[in-house]
């Protein structure tokens, strides 16, 4: 494997624009290598599950429903610290705080329907990842 791998999903807010070849650029020109992807309708219960640790904040219902409104891509990527580099390609998880360039800058239409997310530790991107893919979806 070439470096780490970390976990994405590319929002409603994204696929319902059509946007989905357009951040996948960024993530690519970016220097992250896509290696599994899949578009899905998440269900409740699986962006419950998901987004778990955000459970008690006040936002979770929106986020859920959110989340649920549409088709969403998830994806793994992989590259030299995955991690760190998806959060620096996706930018702040507010928009208007997000630098220029980055998915979030570039597509978000606000900070509930920010186009991405991207792991935030080694750890949850293992989990993460297994949530979605087995071993034999992910070609490197
Ligand atoms: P991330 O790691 O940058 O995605 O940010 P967080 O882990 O803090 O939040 C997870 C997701 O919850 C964000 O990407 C947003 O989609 C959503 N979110 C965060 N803060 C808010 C908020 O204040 N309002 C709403 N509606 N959604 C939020």
């Amino acid at each position: 494997m070439a470096g780490t791998r970390t976990f994405s999903i590319i929002k409603p807010d994204a696929t319902e624009r059509n946007l989905t070849g357009a951040v996948n650029k960024v993530i690519e020109d970016g220097g992250l290598r896509i290696v599994a992807q899949r578009r899905i309708q998440m269900t409740q219960v699986q962006a419950e599950r998901f987004y778990g640790v955000h459970s008690e904040r006040p936002f979770f219902g929106e986020l859920v429903e959110f989340m649920t409104s549409g088709p969403v891509v998830v994806q793994v990527l992989e590259g030299e610290n995955a991690v760190a580099r998806y959060r620096d390609i996706m930018g702040a998880t507010n928009p208007a705080e997000a630098a220029d360039g980055t998915i979030r800058k570039l597509f978000a239409k606000s900070i509930g329907e920010n186009s991405a997310h991207g792991s935030d530790s080694d750890e949850n991107a293992e989990l993460e990842i297994a949530q979605f893919f087995s071993a034999a979806d992910i070609v490197g």
